[in-house]
């Protein structure tokens, strides 16, 4: 099945797209190649870069204002460390 692009107007399968539970097709409607784009543009501006952090932040202070999100922070943090850990640290 393709679905067409909305920023580049290409037709492409829709395993080109990000998933997006909330969308009738449960796809974005940017191809995945676009989102990037977009994305890198996005973050190339400092302010939004800013925003970003700060949203980030944010939502983890949220995360950790309860006992389940501390323990999903707690779990995730660890996946972090052990993924490393198996990986060696190529890079230093
Ligand atoms: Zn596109």
């Amino acid at each position: 099945m393709l679905k067409q692009c909305s920023r580049c107007q290409v037709l492409k399968p829709l395993e080109d797209f990000y998933r997006k539970a909330r969308n009738p097709d449960g796809r974005q409607r940017w191809c995945s190649q676009c989102a990037k784009t977009v994305k890198a543009n996005y973050l190339a501006n400092p302010e939004n870069l800013e925003k970003n952090r700060a949203y980030a932040r944010k939502h983890r202070e949220a995360l950790l204002s309860t006992a389940e999100g501390r323990e999903k922070v707690r779990q995730y943090t660890r996946m972090y460390y052990l993924k490393r850990k198996q990986e060696g640290h190529k890079n230093g």
